[in-house]
């Protein structure tokens, strides 16, 4: 799919658009002292829900063409995972029929590839078919324009709704049984609104801290914040027959 083309003056109204906007991130990121492994407390996991709300993550070069040569992402908030965080900078991200998303976060650090995260509903009001992705396979997928207080981007491929997913590391891995890529189900028990999402996909590493990320529309459905109980399973293992 071909992304929307824009004209100069819009470009540049936009820009002023995007100076005068900022807002803040809703991405939490408590300490948590770590036993054994990364994020374990008392010896045990500690599973977080976190949702991700839209969201992109951006080359170097496309950082200095947003926000003017010689500019570098600038951490705002560290994200619970180390190394990661939600960036200061923010764009603007125009879908076709000059249809818009203002004040999208930039979460660092850069990456090989330009990609944003929308969640359904995002996409339909940015008039974007996003397809569910899981992070970094784009190919195929819809671009978009980003603009950025000094210019602006055509992104040719990379608008995702991304894919539910769980971080962990091997320690993580053992105590549930699970190998990177295997899928998973996670019960979130919610006052009348329980929800249940299966093909949670297991993303490894060692130094990920237990977390599963979900995007808005999902966390909206189990209405995350008054959830009462999570609990990740294996998919699969049996346990769930009658
Ligand atoms: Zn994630």
């Amino acid at each position: 799919m071909n992304s929307t083309s824009l004209d100069r003056s819009l470009v540049e109204q936009l820009v002023r658009q995007a100076l005068r906007q900022s807002s803040p991130t809703s991405t939490a990121s408590p300490a948590v002292a770590s036993a054994n492994a990364p994020g374990w407390v008392d010896g045990k996991p500690n599973l977080r829900v976190s949702i991700s709300a839209r969201h992109c993550h951006l080359t170097d070069e496309h950082v200095e063409i947003l926000f003017g040569a010689g500019s570098v992402l600038k951490a705002e908030k560290d994200l619970y995972q180390d190394g990661f965080y939600a960036a200061e900078q923010t764009v603007m991200v125009v879908g076709p029929r000059r249809r818009m998303l203002g004040s999208v976060r930039v979460l660092g650090p850069t990456r090989p590839f330009s990609q944003v995260e929308l969640a359904l509903t995002d996409s339909i009001s940015l008039g974007i078919d996003a397809p569910v992705r899981h992070s970094g396979k784009i190919d195929g997928t819809p671009g978009c324009v980003l603009v950025g207080p000094a210019g602006s981007v055509q992104l040719t491929q990379g608008v995702i709704r991304a894919a539910r997913h769980v971080h962990m590391n091997f320690a993580d891995c053992e105590h549930f049984g699970v190998h990177d890529g295997d899928m998973m189900k996670l019960k979130i028990s919610s006052p009348d609104c329980s929800v249940t999402f299966e093909d949670v996909l297991v993303r490894a590493d060692k130094a990920a801290k237990l977390e599963v990320h979900i995007d808005t529309d999902e966390g909206n459905a189990c209405n995350l914040d008054a959830a009462t109980e999570v609990v990740l399973k294996k998919s699969g293992c049996g346990c769930e027959k009658k």
